[in-house]
């Protein structure tokens, strides 16, 4: 897990062409391949998959971004030190260049004696072995003219695999084979890259081959496209890719256009969705009201676990922005279970890390300038609480602790006579907050809050010194860090 990456690409963009005719056909390329691993790189012809290989394999100089290979930055290195990192490499393409006029042990020795410092008896029976290994031990001495297609593939397989290098860079390699043939040089190549610890990149269209990978990206007009797992990961830091194996669900991307309705109050729950693109809106639905903006939310946030961690039934709508085209990924209950049972949390700790990412994501957003690790505190010091209908929250002479932001409900705001009577002075409802000014002067509550008759309160708390140390971090008065406060919380 933490060996260091065999290729890690950042930021990464390619042109062919100068001047007029110079045309971008990479963008953005972020990509990391861990040692051992087997990924398949797939999409339509003209996508960039060739190019990417190529940069990757240092066959092309790379001008934009960066490229390491082993640590080894390619951008701007010199030509001895990328024939350095070409030696960790095998390679092999559709075409596989074999040499005619050497039969197949000489062809696997020809990439051996490059450099090696073997005896010639040694190369040859490295690469007797490795032909035998492959299945090749009758036709060692055959020449490329007289081996099947299949049979030369396999041929310049070991050539690529006879010096142990930690990554194979294999572009097409099935496309001139039939399925059976085609399969077995892939199946071969997994299992000596597995048995030498070996990482294989694999372009290819070819879907029947896709099974033996065990990550596939997808290359669209010059575009990776998404990595799921790792998307994945970043809302749900528990999750591990090995838990896709032991469901039969997999993760799915859905689109929904514009107002389209992702999931229904009171439908039930079977989905948990991590958003990747535009935004979406969570609105609570209640009988004879228009429908109340609780939250909107953008990329790498998360909704619908609530439905499935409690009783089943969805607790608000969530729907596409007006004007946002929405994707998601969709997570099924068995695998999101399986997430949290690896994860050794109940659901309640979920629930409330859940809360807790989201708030610390708001609160980055108001405060940009604290330390995310500062504000993840203060996001553990929100509280949501809920009261019925004519409870008091505070009451008059009391010491304030918390600050507090009515989400849903309204309250009203009792004073007091002489004789201790309580009059009504006025109404807060949803978006208003209390409590700031006596944490402020840290004077005892003049006036009582109390839920209305026909109300139940939703209120979401914040601890009254953390509010006070955010105060002084920000280096502003408490008006304009309530006001953020406000703001971020009405969103
Ligand atoms: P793939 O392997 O996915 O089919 P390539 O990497 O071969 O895609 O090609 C990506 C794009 O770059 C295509 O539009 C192709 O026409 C163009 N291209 C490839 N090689 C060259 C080159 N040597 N000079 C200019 N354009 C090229
Ligand atoms: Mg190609």
């Amino acid at each position: 897990m933490s060996m260091p990456p065999i290729v890690s690409i950042q930021n990464l963009n390619y042109f062919y062409g100068k001047g007029d005719l110079k045309s971008q056909v990479l963008y953005d390329i972020n990509l990391e391949i861990k040692p051992g691993e087997f990924v398949i790189l797939t999409g339509p012809s003209g996508s960039g998959k060739s190019t990417l290989l190529s940069l990757i394999g240092c066959l092309r100089p790379v001008n934009h971004g960066s490229l390491k290979i082993l640590g080894q930055e390619l951008k701007e290195a010199t030509p001895n030190q990328l024939t350095l990192v070409r030696r960790n490499f095998g390679y092999i393409t559709q075409a596989s260049n074999l040499i005619e006029f050497l039969n197949a042990w000489q062809n696997v020795q020809m990439s051996l004696s490059v450099q090696s410092k073997l005896s010639a008896q040694k190369q040859y029976q490295r690469s007797v072995e490795i032909l035998t290994a492959i299945g090749l031990g009758d036709r060692i001495n055959h020449y490329p003219s007289d081996l099947s297609g299949g049979q030369r593939q396999r041929v310049a397989l070991a050539s690529a695999l006879v010096n142990q290098p930690q990554l194979v860079l294999a572009d097409e390699p099935t496309a001139a084979l039939d399925k059976k043939s085609g399969r077995n040089v892939v199946a071969l190549m997994q299992r000596l890259a597995k048995q030498r610890g070996s990482a294989i990149l694999m372009v290819t269209h070819d879907s029947r081959i896709l099974d033996f990978a065990d990550r596939i990206i997808s290359v669209e007009d010059g575009r990776l496209g998404r990595d799921l797992d790792q998307e994945i990961s970043i809302a749900l830091p528990e999750f591990d890719e090995a838990l896709l194996k032991t469901t039969e669900t997999q993760p799915t991307v859905l689109s929904y256009s514009s107002g389209e309705v992702i999931i229904q109050q009171g439908d039930p729950a079977h989905n948990f969705y991590i958003l990747l693109e535009g935004i979406v809106e969570v609105f609570q639905e209640n009988l004879n009201q228009p429908p109340k903006l609780l939250a909107r939310m953008k990329r790498g946030e998360y909704f619908g676990e609530i439905g499935l961690l409690q009783g089943g039934k969805r607790t608000a709508t969530v729907r596409a922005a007006k004007d946002s085209e929405v994707k998601v990924v969709a997570i099924s209950q068995p695998l999101f279970q399986a997430i949290m049972n690896h994860s050794g949390l109940t659901s309640s700790d979920i629930v409330r890390q859940l809360h807790r990412r989201t708030m610390s994501s708001y609160l980055a957003r108001a405060f940009p300038k604290i330390k995310p690790g500062y504000l993840e505190n203060v996001a553990t010091q929100i509280n949501v609480l809920r009261y019925g209908a004519n409870s008091y929250i505070v009451q008059s002479g009391e010491q304030a602790q918390y600050l507090y932001f009515i989400l849903s409900g309204q309250v009203e705001i009792l004073t007091q006579d002489s004789q201790g009577q309580e009059f009504y002075s006025h109404s807060l409802s949803s978006g208003d907050c209390f409590g700031d000014k006596e944490l402020i002067t840290k004077q005892p509550y003049s006036k009582s809050v109390r839920v209305l008759s026909d109300s139940e309160l939703e209120v979401m708390t914040l601890s009254g010194s953390i509010f006070l140390d955010l105060v002084s971090k920000v280096e502003s008065d408490a008006n304009t860090v309530l006001q953020k406060l406000v703001t971020l919380i009405q969103k």
